[in-house]
Order: C-alpha cells, then sequence, then structure tokens
C-alpha cells in the first residue's frame, strides 16, 4: 500500500510516473484542499482537478491544470455581466464543477464525490481529499491584507509579498474518512514535489497527520520540489524565502524532518548531501526534472527504492 500526499501539477506528473511502476490499484493519493474555493457559486477543487485530468490523459499539456483543447466562452460570457473572470473555468472544465457543486447540495461529501469523478474519468489509483471540511489556505501580504489561495495566486498573480501562510482552517478540520488509516497501514508514504508550505503544508496540518507521520517517519521518503535553489514552476522559491527557509532542497529537508526519513534531490544538488544529512534527512541523489513520464516513472522507482534502503 502506497499514500502519496499531493498538491497539483508536480504531484500530478510524480503520480503518472508511479501509475506505471506499482500496481495502481495499491496507491492512494491525499489531496490537498487549501486551494479550493468557489466561483459563479460553484465549488472548485483545483488540487484534485489536476490530479484527477492528469491521470485520465486529458490535462492541458501547455498549463499542466485544466483540460486538454478546452475553450473558456462561458467564463468570457459571464463578463458581460460584470462578472470577476480572473479565474478561468474551461467550458469542459465546467461540468466538474457543476457536477461536483450539485452533488456536495445534495449532501455527499467531497471524498464521495471525489471518488466518483476519479472513477468516471477512469483514473486507476485512489483519490482522496484531504478533509471533507473546508480548508481555506489564506495568503498573509506584507502590506497586511489577507487573501484566499487562489486570490493571490491567480487574480494577482502571486506578486504581492507574502508575509506567511495561515492554516488554521486546515488545523481544525477532520481528515476525511480513512486518511488516518491509510497513512497508518501505507507501507510508504511519498512527499509528492509540491509547494512545501501551500501544497504539502495544509495536508501535514490537518490535525493527526503529522503526529502520525513522525511516528512512521521511516516509511516517509520526499521529493524535493526544489531543484537548484528554484522551484521548477510556481512560487514555492519565493515563498520560502518569505517565511525564511533557506530556498533549496536542504531547507525543504528542513521543513519536513520531523515527518520524513529520507528525501531524494536532484543531481544538480548532489554537492548538498552533507548540508540535507544534517538536518536529520537522508538524501538520495537522481534526476528529479520531469521532462516527460518515463523520467517520472523511473523517479517514482528511484523514490520507493530509497526507502527500502
Ligand atoms: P500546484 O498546486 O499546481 O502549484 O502544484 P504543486 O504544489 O504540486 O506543484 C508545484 C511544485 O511542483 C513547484 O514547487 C515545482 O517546483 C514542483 N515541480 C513541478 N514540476 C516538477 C518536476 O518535474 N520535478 C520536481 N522535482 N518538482 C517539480
Ligand atoms: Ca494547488
Amino acid at each position: 500500500v502506497i499514500a502519496a500526499l499531493a498538491g497539483g501539477v508536480g504531484a500530478a506528473r510524480f503520480l503518472s510516473g508511479l501509475v506505471r511502476t506499482v500496481d495502481p490499484s495499491t496507491v492512494t493519493a491525499v489531496v490537498n484542499t487549501g486551494d479550493d474555493d468557489e466561483f459563479h457559486g460553484l465549488h472548485v477543487s483545483p488540487d484534485i482537478d489536476t490530479v484527477v485530468y492528469t491521470l485520465a490523459g486529458a490535462v492541458n499539456p501547455g498549463t499542466g491544470w485544466g483540460l486538454a483543447g478546452d475553450s473558456f466562452r462561458c467564463v468570457d460570457a459571464l463578463a458581460r455581466y460584470g462578472d470577476e473572470t480572473w479565474f478561468r473555468l474551461g467550458d469542459l472544465d465546467l461540468a466538474t464543477h457543476l457536477h461536483r457543486t450539485r452533488r456536495l447540495r445534495e449532501g455527499a461529501s467531497l471524498s464521495e464525490v471525489t471518488t466518483e469523478m476519479a472513477r468516471a474519468w477512469g483514473v486507476p489509483i485512489g483519490v482522496v481529499p484531504m478533509t471533507d471540511d473546508a480548508a481555506p489556505t489564506v495568503i498573509r501580504v506584507t502590506d497586511g491584507r489577507s487573501m484566499p489561495m487562489q486570490e493571490w495566486f491567480v487574480r494577482h498573480r502571486s506578486e504581492p509579498e507574502v508575509a506567511g501562510v495561515d492554516l488554521a482552517a486546515a488545523q481544525r478540520a477532520a481528515p476525511a474518512p480513512g486518511v488516518l488509516d491509510l497513512l497508518d497501514r501505507a507501507d510508504a508514504v511519498v512527499i509528492c514535489p509540491s509547494n512545501p508550505l501551500i501544497s504539502i503544508g495544509p495536508v501535514l496540518a490537518v490535525p493527526g497527520v503529522r503526529k502520525l507521520l513522525s511516528a512512521r517517519r521511516d516509511r516517509v521518503v520526499a521529493v524535493s520540489p526544489i531543484i537548484g535553489g528554484a522551484a521548477v514552476k510556481g512560487p514555492a522559491d519565493r515563498m520560502l524565502a518569505a517565511v525564511g527557509s533557506e530556498v533549496s532542497c536542504v531547507g525543504v529537508a528542513r521543513l519536513y524532518a520531523d515527518v520524513c526519513s529520507t528525501i531524494v534531490v536532484d543531481e544538480v544538488d548532489a554537492d548538498l548531501v552533507d548540508a540535507v544529512a544534517a538536518t536529520g534527512v537522508r538524501p538520495v541523489v537522481a534526476p528529479t526534472l520531469m521532462r516527460d513520464v518515463a523520467v517520472a516513472a523511473e523517479l517514482a522507482l528511484t523514490t520507493l527504492a530509497a526507502l527500502a534502503r
């Protein structure tokens, strides 16, 4: 049994490699829902959608989110009414949010809806949200404002300088059914190469998760999302700097030291292995830039083997 803590694009790429190296039915991704928000009255779960669309082979390869070949006629039509359309929801993608919102209104839990969605897309692994409760991540910026993650990331293009990340809602959320049990019995728990602060941070903040993983850290392995001192994509590097963390795989190892025993770092960071080891996390060096699914599959294999050693 393999559990994977997952954010969006980085995690989805890793998982698409993982399903080619192990029996997918043994894998369950526990996905961040701190980015969930409501647009046009619809419940949007960006990281769940990215994981499902990617594993279904339906994701827009250019962006890493949304559906390949989608159009944006509906959001553009909404602009006529003066509605805010900075969060781009594709026409076909809207079907997911319409369906999810209706099911939630009928009383289904987010876990139930996510299971249904993964099945509908033929996704071969289990996909569960970290919690069924609302757990929005709030970004505090240096001018004193606070805003939901998508507003900071998409509307303001992650430009306002970050003062801190508020995970209070995740800290009050109940873990989704089965999450703690899964993490307790998993032979391996992989912390995917996702943003440590806004993708993995919320999952670890859900009550019980951090404590459980600390107790089993010999079974937990992370993959660094920081390569050569920079994020592959997105604001993870700037955010790490903002919260006073070293912007390198060493900084990532330090953030995860209490919950994981091993971290896979990129070849370009081979000179940092002693500094990583000094954090108490065992470094394993491998190519981690997932240019294609073959590299992702190789990385998944290395990651699991790193724990077995
Ligand atoms: P988001 O919600 O879509 O931002 O998703 P994630 O948090 O899962 O992904 C963003 C993180 O993934 C960034 O910190 C990237 O550096 C990392 N990432 C993306 N692609 C790769 C890759 O090929 N290799 C590694 N090691 N990290 C990656
Ligand atoms: Ca995300």
